[in-house]
């Protein structure tokens, strides 16, 4: 058996691909959760259109920048996409600047997805003997890197145009900057490759749920002049980002004791906050992800388990004298509204797809509903001890008590009973108390929301995306 490892343009990629390809008649988004089919179609180092900003193209990057391990965890992976994510960084990083790429097969069920890779050059192939999650999977890799910067990124990606470069160079300027490029998105059905927003940032909701926010009107206003700009982001997307890694060994890695899929991102984003670093988006890096809506593996043990204690990461972040989580909310996210304890319900009032929304309107206006985009603003309501459902210093305020009455903001008043309301039958209705009749939407178009007699009828079925009070 030669050990020589083979150049990326000689590996046979249709003995790869071809042993795992979707049979006839077998569902080609059964195993991935993706359209197999499509990305099998492709080849390894197809061309993606270069979504950068004009400006990038004319950047002249450092010529003298650390090099980096790269790291990707898997598991069963389709053959097809990793080989794609594989090819991209040998084919768009300067080879100088990627010294490994250090695959770590978290227990796929065919050890040779990954051990075939590993004769290609630069490719390095750990397998864990169990099943460890991505947590555990990426420290790892990272252990095992030899570089002194790290480039984690998903098995599932293809890099764009000078990806690289750009995110090396802000580490290389300063150790605790954390860097991601902006995720474009590889279509999950056709693998088409789309440009993302640029105008665009990491955040979370108080279900701890990863969501991007629009910059704010002034954000984007200031960035018109320097579109190339790094972007500060409370919280990275997830697997693709650069870190230093003696500062990733300083902050502590990951938590060892997370497993499986998920929250290591809102976790990894507030400690390095908190803890003196920064996190940045940088326009000029490009990478694709495709994005699906469910999670091709299982979670052994379920994905309930997960209060395990977490002592030991509270007093590592005491000795590293990071801040409080109010310093976060209050320095890093000023955007994200904060629950208060007079709530017990928070967030959109959701109607299917669509959310409770005050259409711009302030005092004496009507309230309808538009199609939820999860961005707050308008459509932010909360519902407090005292009953009453608020916006701002708005309450929804029931006009006349008979059935068909519009509802319109007015400014909240305590003992006003025409804004009283409060949940019913398991919280998927809204009850007007004084009239015993039900927020409803079946005039929303016309004339506004009303209160009518309440009734099982999908237009009186509205759940907060939050409930304090469970
Ligand atoms: N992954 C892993 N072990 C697991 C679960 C996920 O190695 O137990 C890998 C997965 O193959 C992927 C990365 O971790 O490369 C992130 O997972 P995924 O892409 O499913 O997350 P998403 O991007 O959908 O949030
Ligand atoms: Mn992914």
């Amino acid at each position: 058996m030669s050990t020589v490892p083979v150049r990326w343009q000689d590996f046979d990629q249709d003995l790869y691909v071809g042993a795992t390809v979707v049979r006839p008649g077998q569902d080609p988004y059964a195993r991935n959760k993706f359209n197999q089919v499509e990305s099998d179609k492709l080849r390894m180092d197809r061309g993606v259109p270069d979504t950068r900003h004009d400006h990038c193209r004319h950047k002249q990057w450092k010529t003298e920048l650390p090099a980096s391990s790269v790291v990707i965890t898997f598991h069963n992976e389709a053959r097809s996409a990793l080989l794609r994510t594989v090819v991209s960084v040998l084919k768009k990083s300067p080879p100088h600047l990627v010294k490994e790429i250090i695959l770590v097969d978290d227990y796929s069920d065919n050890p040779e997805d990954g051990a075939l890779l590993g004769k290609i050059e630069k490719i390095r192939v750990l397998r864990n003997d169990r099943r460890e999650g991505l947590m555990r999977s990426r420290v790892r890799g990272a252990d095992a890197a030899t570089a002194s910067v790290l480039t984690f990124l998903d098995s599932h990606c293809e890099c764009n145009e000078h990806w690289l470069e750009p995110l090396l160079e802000r580490v290389a300027e300063d150790k605790t900057r954390v860097v991601s490029p902006i995720i474009d998105v590889i279509n999950m059905d056709n693998f088409q490759y789309v440009g993302a927003s640029a105008d665009l940032k990491g955040g979370f909701d108080w279900n701890l749920v990863f969501k991007w926010d629009y910059m704010t009107l002034e954000q984007r206003r200031a960035r018109q002049g320097n579109p190339t700009a790094p972007i500060k982001t409370p919280m990275i997307a997830g697997g693709l980002f650069v870190m230093d890694k003696d500062y990733f060994e300083l902050l502590g890695k990951y938590d060892m004791m997370m497993d499986v899929w998920g929250g290591e991102n809102l976790e990894i984003s507030f400690r390095v906050w908190q803890c003196g670093g920064s996190l940045e988006i940088i326009p000029c890096s490009r990478v694709g992800h495709v994005f699906r809506k469910q999670h091709p593996y299982t979670f052994p043990g379920g994905s309930g388990t997960v209060f395990a204690s977490i002592q030991s990461r509270m007093e590592m972040k005491k000795r590293l004298g990071c801040q409080p989580f109010k310093w976060y909310l209050e320095n890093v996210y000023p955007e994200l509204r904060v629950p208060d304890h007079q709530d017990i319900a928070f967030g959109a009032l959701q109607q299917g797809g669509n959310c409770l929304d005050t259409l711009g309107h302030f005092a004496d206006g009507v309230v309808g509903v538009y199609e939820c985009h999860n961005a707050g603003g308008n459509q932010e309501w909360a519902l407090t001890k005292d009953k009453s459902v608020k916006h701002m210093d708005l309450c929804l305020t029931v006009v006349d008590r008979t059935a068909g009455s519009q509802i319109k903001l007015q400014g909240c008043r305590e003992n006003d009973s025409r804004q009283k309301w409060e949940q019913i039958e398991s919280n998927s209705k809204l009850r007007h108390v004084g009239s015993n009749l039900c927020l409803d939407s079946h005039s929303a178009r016309t004339g506004g929301l009303t209160v009518e007699v309440c009734s099982p009828n999908l237009n009186q079925q509205w759940k907060f995306t939050l409930n304090l009070q469970l």
